[in-house]
């Protein structure tokens, strides 16, 4: 809907070539600078000109000014020198957040991502066979120890293992799903959509807040291939709602799974439960029933569970397939095995972690469980160093710091009913304000701070601060009141 002063500031917007003669760019940079490059900013620039422009936004007549223009493609150009993926501190005290990574790793696991990108190493050769092996060995051993499992598989992350155990034994064939499961995850995995992709026709049973086993069992037909579980993660319907355990639908197959030998045919009907988060010990100590173990889903006789690897187990981005031998087989056998295998470092993150496992230290050595178990009184005492690093360097005049109880959370849609009582610094502005000094922390720092902000406070909460952290929310605080 171009009218006339939309293709009037069209028709001002300056040419590549005006905007390019005007580039400065400093002499360090352009003598190595590909000219291609520029002029692919200049490019992006007028593009981004032109978008808005076209969405309606009344652009002024300097900012099509070729010198102006020009200035935006030098920011751009210069941007291409600081890396664009950087570490952040996160001081939202959500745990598991990712939008900022998820899990950080472990140091045994960080080493061993150092070591596979360095050198050689025995991705998919046999030491033993002196040939060709395969990478799937390298943890499956571990996973099966840990779990309780036959076998299992890594791939990319847990959205690849749910498409890859449907397309492998749901394709074509009808999978049962409760209403009460067709979820939304952070925005891009919706179940109902991984099952339209995966090719298998989806069975809805049930109500939205309950489903019962007779909702199964009356929409199971000869071609069912798999009766499918998924964790509502974070969501929850809590009050008049329910739906059936996965013990249960393991009787209900068992039951289809009787008749059908009866009668002569072979497919089995499977049960498979995408658990989300799934963790190898109880995520929370103290309160080891908050969330059931990848152990215990698949003792109440699964087939099959997947799980992601950075979300309570805290390991590198993953996603885990553990249950029956014939299964994983099948499995392996997939191409989308394939397309979506894990990389050597990530795998070499997986092993590593896993490892962590083998003894109850992995509550103090992988850092997603520790922060998730960390004592008050150690989130406190860290809240009031950090509070006493911020007085020595930010003058009475400028704010005031105090130590308040605050609720942490597991993020990622894990545990989604847990608070954990945390600890936090809480700012209150004498000068400047919450929101310009949460701007600053996050646009204006080399390593973003990324806190809370409740009403006219700035809170830093303690239990997701790493070491040495403390140093850097003081030090960006003192260059926030110094500036302003
Ligand atoms: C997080 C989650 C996924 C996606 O896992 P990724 O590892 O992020 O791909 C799938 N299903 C459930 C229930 C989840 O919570």
């Amino acid at each position: 809907m171009a009218d006339e002063s939309t293709n009037a500031l069209l028709r001002a917007l300056p040419k590549i070539d005006e905007v390019l003669q005007r580039v400065q760019l400093p002499e360090t940079v352009e003598s190595t600078l590909p000219p291609d490059v520029v002029t692919h900013a200049a490019r992006e620039e007028v593009d981004a000109l032109r978008t808005r422009i076209l969405g309606g936004e009344v652009v002024s007549a300097p900012e099509l000014d070729p010198a102006r223009v020009a200035q935006g493609v030098l920011l751009r150009v210069l941007s291409f020198a600081r890396t664009s993926l950087r570490p952040v501190v996160n001081a939202t005290g959500v745990v598991i957040h990712t939008n900022i990574g998820r899990s950080p790793l472990a140091p045994q696991a960080i080493e061993a991502v150092a070591q596979a990108a360095r050198s050689y190493s025995t991705l998919e050769y046999s030491m033993e066979r002196m040939a060709r092996g395969s990478r799937h060995d390298h943890c499956e051993a571990l996973l099966c120890a840990l779990t309780g499992a036959e076998a299992a598989i890594a791939v990319n992350n847990n959205a690849a293992a749910v498409l890859m155990v449907l397309s492998e034994f749901a394709a074509g064939r009808e999978a049962v799903v409760s209403r009460g499961e067709l979820v939304e995850i952070g925005g891009s995995f919706r179940v109902p959509d991984i099952m339209e992709a995966s090719g298998a026709r989806m069975v809805e049973v049930g109500t939205t807040n309950k489903t019962h086993p007779e909702d199964y069992e009356r929409a199971i037909g000869p071609g069912t291939a798999l009766l499918l579980k998924v964790h509502t993660s974070n969501y929850r319907i809590v009050g008049f709602s329910e739906s059936v355990a996965g013990a249960q639908l393991a009787k209900i197959a068992a039951a289809e799974n009787a008749r059908r030998a009866q009668t002569g045919q072979r497919e089995r009907l499977l049960v498979y439960e995408d658990l989300g988060s799934g963790s190898l010990v109880p995520p929370l100590r103290e309160r080891p029933d908050a969330e059931p173990t990848v152990r215990t889903a698949l003792e109440r006789a699964c087939d099959l569970v997947s799980f992601s690897g950075d979300k309570l187990l805290g390991g590198p981005q993953a996603g885990v397939i553990v249950g029956r031998k014939d299964l994983i087989a099948r499995l392996k056998k997939n191409p989308l095995a394939r397309a979506m295998r894990l990389d050597k470092m990530s795998l070499a993150a997986l092993e590593a972690t896993l490892r962590l496992y083998l003894d109850d230290s992995a509550y103090k050595t992988v850092p997603t469980l520790r922060m998730l178990n960390e004592p008050h009184d150690t989130v406190r005492e860290r809240a009031e160093r950090l509070a006493r690093l911020l007085q020595e360097r930010i003058p009475d005049e400028s704010a005031r710091f105090d130590v308040v109880d605050t609720t942490a959370r597991a993020g990622g849609g894990s545990l989604p009913l847990e608070e954990l009582p945390s600890c936090a610094v809480q700012v209150e502005f004498l000068r400047g304000d919450a929101n310009a000094c949460e701007a600053f922390l996050i646009r204006r720092c080399k390593v973003p701070v990324i806190p809370r902000v409740q009403k006219e406070h700035v809170l830093f909460d303690a239990r997701t601060l790493q070491d040495g952290e403390a140093e850097i929310v003081a030090a960006s605080m003192a260059r926030y009141f110094e500036r302003g």
